[in-house]
C-alpha cells in the first residue's frame, strides 16, 4: 500500500490573513482536507517565528493569535479533519531546531532570497536578530517534526522547504534513515503563487498595509478594489490598456472561473475574451473593477459571515487550538524520540549503553 501523505503550513500572527494567504495556501488546504491521500492535516500558527521580528511587541503577535484562527476557521478549515496549533506550544520544536543548527552555514543562510528581501524590507541591515536569520532553519524543524510530505505554500517559500530538504539529506545521511523530505505544493496559476498588493508592489503582505483582508467589511472590499493599481498609461476608455503588472488582472488571474461571467457579465464568456477587449482599447477600468469586486465578494462573504459566527465563542477557539496544540505535540514528541536516538543522545533510555559501560569499567 501506498504511504499515505501528511500535509503542514503555518502563517505567521502579524496580522489578519489576507487574499494573498487565501489563494497562496489557505485555497488549497481547505481543498485537501477532504482528500483520502493525506494521513494527517497540520496547520499551525507561527508564533515563535513572529517573535523573530516583533520581539518587542508580544502584544501584537499575541492578539492575532486568535485572529489567524478566525480567519482559518472563517475560510472552512475543519479542525476534525486539520491539526490546528500554536507553534510556541510545542518546545520539541525548539529542541529540533538547535540540532539542525548544527547542519547549515552561515552563507547557507546569506544567500536565502526571501530572506534577504526581508531583511531589506525590515531595515535591519547590520541588526539583523539572530533568530531571524535562523528562522528557514526552524521552518525545517515545523515541518520535520511532523514528518510532512507536503507543503501547500506560495513562491516566497520555496528557498525555505529547499533548505529542508537539504537538511533532512545531511540528517539521514550522518544519523540513517530518520526523517522525511517533504515537497513544496504550489499554486496552479502564477498569479496566485506570489499575490501583488492592491498598490502593484510585488506582494501582498501584513508588513506592508497592501492587502484585502478576508475579514474586511464589504465597504472595504469595495472602497480597496476602487483605489488598485492598474495601468497607468490607461487614461481614456478608448486607449488600450496593459495586462502586464495590472494588479485587477492579476488579481481576475486568481479569482475568476467562467461561470462568473455567467452570472456576472454575460458581455464575455471567458477572461480571455475580456483580457482581448481590454488590450484592444474600449474597455474601462471602472467596469473591471466592479466585475472583480462582485467576484471577491462571493468569495468572502461566506468566509467573513462564518467567522462572525466564531467570533461568538471565542473559548471554544482556544480550546480547539489547545487541544490541536496538545495532539500536535504528541506527533513531534514521537519524532523527537527518534531524532535524539538517530543522534545519540537518548543516554537514559538506551539499557545497552548503560550496560556496556558497566562491563568495561568492571573489567579495569
Ligand atoms: P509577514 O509580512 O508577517 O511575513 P505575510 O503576509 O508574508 O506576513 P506569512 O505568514 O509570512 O504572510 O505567509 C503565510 C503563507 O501565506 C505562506 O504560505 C506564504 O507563501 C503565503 N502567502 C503570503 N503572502 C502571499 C501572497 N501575497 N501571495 C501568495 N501567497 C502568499
Ligand atoms: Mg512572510
Amino acid at each position: 500500500m501506498k504511504e499515505k501523505k501528511i500535509i503542514l503550513t503555518g502563517d505567521r500572527p502579524t496580522g489578519c490573513l489576507h487574499i494573498g494567504h487565501y489563494v497562496g495556501s489557505l485555497r488549497r488546504r481547505v481543498e485537501l482536507q477532504d482528500n483520502p491521500e493525506y494521513a494527517r492535516r497540520f496547520v499551525f500558527i507561527a508564533d515563535a517565528q513572529a517573535l523573530t521580528d516583533n520581539i518587542e511587541n508580544p502584544e501584537k503577535v499575541r492578539q492575532n493569535v486568535i485572529e489567524v484562527a478566525l480567519d482559518y476557521l472563517g475560510a472552512g478549515l475543519d479542525p476534525e479533519k486539520n491539526t490546528i496549533f500554536i507553534q510556541s506550544q510545542i518546545p520539541e520544536l525548539t529542541e529540533l531546531t538547535f540540532y539542525y543548527m548544527d547542519m547549515v552555514t552561515v552563507a547557507r543562510l546569506q544567500r536565502n532570497p526571501t530572506v534577504k528581501t526581508e531583511i531589506q524590507m525590515r531595515n535591519f541591515e547590520s541588526s539583523i536578530p539572530v533568530g531571524f536569520f535562523t528562522y528557514p532553519i526552524s521552518q525545517a524543524a515545523d515541518i520535520t517534526a511532523f514528518k510532512a510530505t507536503t507543503v501547500p505554500v506560495g513562491e516566497d517559500q520555496e528557498p525555505m522547504l529547499e533548505q529542508t530538504r537539504e537538511i533532512v539529506r545531511r540528517f539521514n545521511y550522518i544519523y540513517g534513515d530518520t526523517l522525511v523530505e517533504p515537497n513544496i505544493l504550489l499554486p496552479d496559476s502564477e498569479a496566485s503563487r506570489r499575490l501583488p498588493g492592491t498598490d502593484g508592489k510585488a506582494k501582498m503582505s501584513k508588513s506592508l498595509g497592501n492587502c484585502i483582508y478576508l475579514s474586511d467589511t464589504e465597504e472595504d472590499v469595495n472602497k480597496k478594489v476602487k483605489g488598485m493599481y492598474t495601468d497607468p498609461t490607461h487614461l481614456k476608455v478608448s486607449d488600450p490598456g496593459k495586462l502586464e503588472g495590472n494588479t485587477v488582472f492579476t488579481y481576475l488571474d486568481a479569482f475568476c472561473k467562467p461561470e462568473h461571467f455567467e452570472r456576472y457579465w454575460k458581455d464575455y464568456t471567458n477572461l480571455d475574451e475580456l483580457k482581448a477587449h481590454y488590450t484592444r482599447g474600449g474597455l474601462g477600468d471602472v467596469k473591471v473593477k466592479k466585475f472583480l469586486t462582485a467576484i471577491l465578494q462571493e468569495v468572502l462573504t461566506p468566509i467573513r459571515e462564518r467567522r462572525k459566527m466564531y467570533e461568538k465563542d471565542i473559548p471554544s477557539v482556544y480550546e480547539m487550538l489547545k487541544k490541536g496544540s496538545e495532539s500536535a505535540r504528541e506527533t513531534a514528541a514521537q519524532t523527537l524520540d527518534e531524532v535524539r536516538r538517530a543522534m545519540k543522545i537518548n543516554y537514559f533510555d538506551d539499557m545497552d549503553l548503560i550496560r556496556e559501560q558497566a562491563k568495561k569499567y568492571a573489567q579495569k
